[in-house]
């Protein structure tokens, strides 16, 4: 062996025995440096090999090949071989020179071949004078242990990373459950350090693991979840424990703390709750409500639905499609609802509509919004009410209205007809009395004619209030908008209480605002109805003293005129208490006025509903025993024609209507002979006729100057037969005036009447004096 060269040159100089001694002693050291792995050589100052093991040779060997020998340069060898460089090599063995032994760990050798980390300890070799004149070197591959180093720092760094950022406890107890180790930043929330559970018993601070615990220390695996309660705060940790590997009897666990997560699910419990509840509150508000609500998903066009709407429809499907959700409805309800979601899509509108099931007798309304995004809908939302038992509620509303119409319309057909059957004969009883009462008749007889004019004259305006009130309450009632002279109609209203108010000693005046317009446009007949009540029951409450009517401007703005009326008198009084009661109907003061006075409580109700109708409200001022003011305002038209060209005749001067000539249309005799025996007495001449056809006949061979037509006639009535003179040829046929006579009450006659040609009519039974002045206006307007 080539190194044994060197080491036999050694020159011991101690004769033979000393000399096979120490061969001995090389024999040992050369087994040594044989038998390792290490690569040990020397060499001298001109860094020329003086020896190396075997490991050295080979290891040069496998590099490049060459074969080493005695006095090879190690730095030319090391540079074959990508061994130390030479600069390095000189620098340790500069210091080695001085007597150091270096040591370091260095990475060298051949990329392509073999590159390691080698361990080197360089160590000087002396001459005999004890001056360094060489180097040993021992050297050994420590790669493998370089390797596991970094495995092991690769897996404490990792390991730390874990324990330092997961809140994670790792402990390790003895095997009577002491901690012995507890490390990790799991720790931290416990308000401890490293090791700060260690000399405490793991069965006591893990009490609620307790038995799971004991089975750990005999040997068994297990996990569980603790919590402590630290500054009021709960911390929840997940424990995993088994036996340690090492120690007998001995626990390894880790604790992570899982309160956040904790935290996390309770959160998400009571979100789920609060769902729950949500839900279930949902659908009882529907089921008492009876709405369900739907979504339609454009993109998809996937139909969702809340849980009453799918108990409704009969789909129970959680998500459906468009055609099988509205399969429920009539086809052509159907059809509605895809229509009404096509416009929500396309041109964003809504839609309502009223719907009705297939085959189960349901109403239903179905509502539906588009829902809009950047532009486009991207939903249509919508909720379905079932409107059942409103609907069949309306239905069966609608019967009952129809039914109760027909009634009420039966009921006025009834009254209008009794009105006319009632009013006729009163026509004649009132007619004759009146005539009666002018014929001179005997005193004896006096009397008994002025009972039978006051009876008729009641029982007509009982049967005029009765008619009137059941008009006002069927809502029938229509005001006109004629001209009429109000100063006319004041004084008419007291010349036709003057007698009553005479006969009991009574002053009675009318008091007329001298601003006040005469002529005015409204409803004189109302007007007068409602005077007439107010006045009649002023004078039959009042037995001393007065009654004054008096007729004040309130204001006139533009056209309209507003005049307050005021009733007064000195009359018995109301009390208080009874004040609003007295204007109900079929209701009066005091339970004997009835028989004092008579009247039938309807009066007032009449009034204070004519008063209404018109936009006001009558109010009352009244001292018991003193007596009672009635007041109110009203507003009407201003009529800017001449004043007095209307009703201009004086009702109570019945001057001759001598000259003209009147055509009587008539078919009830009795109605004949009474206005007859009037009209003749202001010297009118009278022709006859009994029906239409006669009265047409008659107008065409006869030049009159007026016509009073009845309406009710057989044959052909009042209506055709003033048409069929408006027709005929000739200006004097469009110029006649035509009056109607009519006992209807009826609202619409002066509509019919007027629509049928006719000028005017007069309410039968009528007032000599109103036929009177209806007769002269239309003639002195020929003349
Ligand atoms: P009637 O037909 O009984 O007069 P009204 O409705 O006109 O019915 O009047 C109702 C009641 O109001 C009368 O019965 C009477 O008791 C009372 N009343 C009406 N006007 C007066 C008045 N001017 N003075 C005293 N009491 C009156």
């Amino acid at each position: 062996m080539e190194y044994l060269k060197g080491i036999n040159q050694v020159n011991t100089g101690d004769g033979n025995k000393d000399r096979e001694m120490l061969l001995g002693e090389i024999a040992i050291l050369q087994t040594v440096l044989e038998s390792t792995s290490a690569s040990i050589f020397a060499f001298d100052k001109n860094f020329n090999y003086i020896a190396f093991n075997q490991s050295h040779q080979q290891t040069v060997k496998m590099g490049r090949g060459v074969d080493l020998k005695i006095g090879d340069n190690y730095l030319e060898i090391a540079k074959l071989n990508g061994g130390m460089d030479g600069e390095k090599t000189a620098e340790i063995f500069r210091r080695v020179m001085t007597g150091e032994t270096v040591e370091l760990i260095e990475e060298f050798g051949d990329p392509e071949l073999y590159r390691a980390s080698f361990s080197m300890i360089c160590n000087p070799m002396y001459d005999k004078e004890g001056l360094v004149n060489g180097m040993t070197v021992f050297c050994q591959d420590i790669s493998e242990r370089v390797q596991l180093q970094k495995e092991f720092e690769e897996k404490s760094r990792l390991l730390n990373g874990v324990l330092e950022n997961l809140p994670v406890i790792i402990y390790e107890t003895d095997a009577a459950g002491i901690f012995t180790r507890s490390i990790g930043s799991g720790l931290k929330a416990l308000g401890l350090q490293d090791n700060g559970l260690v000399g405490q018993n793991s069965i006591e601070v893990f009490s609620s693991a307790a038995d799971m615990l004991c089975n750990g220390l005999c040997g068994k695996h297990g996990q569980f979840i603790s919590t402590f309660e630290v500054d009021g705060r709960k911390l929840v940790y997940q424990n995993n424990f088994f036996p340690s590997p090492e120690q007998e009897s001995c626990l390894i666990g880790f604790a992570l703390d899982i309160t956040q997560q904790e935290m996390a699910e309770e959160e998400l419990r009571k979100a789920q709750d609060e769902l729950e509840r949500t839900v279930d509150l949902l659908d009882t508000s529907q089921r008492i409500s009876k709405a369900g609500g739907w979504e339609y998903e454009v993109s998809t066009g996937a139909v969702y639905r809340t849980r009453f709407l799918k108990l409704l429809s009969g789909v129970p499907d959680e998500i459906t499609t468009l055609e099988k959700a509205v399969s429920f409805y009539r086809e052509v309800d159907a059809e509605a609802i895809k229509e009404g979601i096509r416009n929500a899509i396309k041109f964003q509108k809504s839609y309502n509509l009223e719907l009705r099931a297939a085959r189960e007798d349901k109403w239903l309304r179905s509502i539906g919004i588009p829902i809009v995004k950047d532009g486009k809908t991207v939903k249509v939302m919508g909720a379905v009410l079932d409107i059942s038992d409103r609907k069949l509620a309306e239905i069966e509303l609608l019967k009952a209205k129809e039914i109760a119409e027909d009634a009420a319309m039966a009921k006025q057909q009834f009254l209008s007809n009794m009105s006319h059957e009632i009013r006729t004969p009163m026509n004649a009883v009132i007619g004759m009395t009146h005539l009666l009462l002018q014929e001179d008749p005997k005193p004896e007889q006096l009397e008994n004619l002025n009972i039978l004019k006051f009876s008729s004259e009641s029982l007509l305006s009982l049967i005029n209030d009765i008619l009137d009130y059941s008009k006002i309450e069927l809502g029938k009632i229509v005001f006109e908008d004629i001209e009429f002279n109000l100063i006319e109609l004041v004084n008419r209203i007291k010349q036709a209480h003057n007698l009553q108010a005479e006969g009991k000693g009574l002053i009675f005046k009318v008091k007329i605002d001298s601003e006040l317009p005469s002529v005015l446009v409204g409803d004189p007949v109302r007007l007068t109805q409602i005077l007439n009540n107010l006045v009649s029951n002023a004078l039959k409450f009042t037995n001393e003293g007065s009654v004054v009517v008096d007729l004040s401007l309130k204001k006139i703005e533009g056209d309209t005129v507003e005049v307050n009326f005021m009733v007064t008198d000195t009359g018995i009084g109301i009390d208080p208490d009874l004040k609003e009661y007295i204007f109900e109907s079929f209701t009066q003061a005091a339970p004997d006025t009835s028989r004092r006075f008579g009247g039938t409580g309807l009066g007032l109700a009449i009034t204070k509903r004519l008063v209404e109708l018109q936009g006001s409200e009558i109010s009352l001022q009244s001292t018991l025993g003193k007596g009672s003011s009635f007041y109110f305002d009203l507003k009407f038209r201003k009529e800017n024609k001449k004043e007095g060209s209307v009703n201009a005749m004086p009702a109570h001067v019945f001057a001759s209507l001598g000259g003209y000539k009147v055509l009587l249309v008539e078919d009830n005799e009795i109605n004949t002979i009474v206005a007859s025996k009037f009209m003749r007495r202001w010297d009118l001449d009278i022709d006859y006729a009994a029906d239409g056809i006669e009265a047409l006949e008659k107008v065409t061979e006869n030049e009159y100057d007026l016509v009073l037509m009845d309406l009710q006639m057989p044959r052909m009535d009042g209506y055709a037969a003033s048409r069929a003179i408006r027709d005929l040829p000739g200006k004097r046929f469009k110029e006649l005036p035509i009056i109607a006579l009519t006992a209807s009450v009826l609202a619409e006659i002066n509509r019919k009447v007027l629509d049928a040609g006719m000028n005017d009519y007069i309410s039968k039974p009528f007032n000599p004096t109103e036929l009177y002045t209806k007769i002269a206006q239309y003639l002195s307007w020929r003349s």
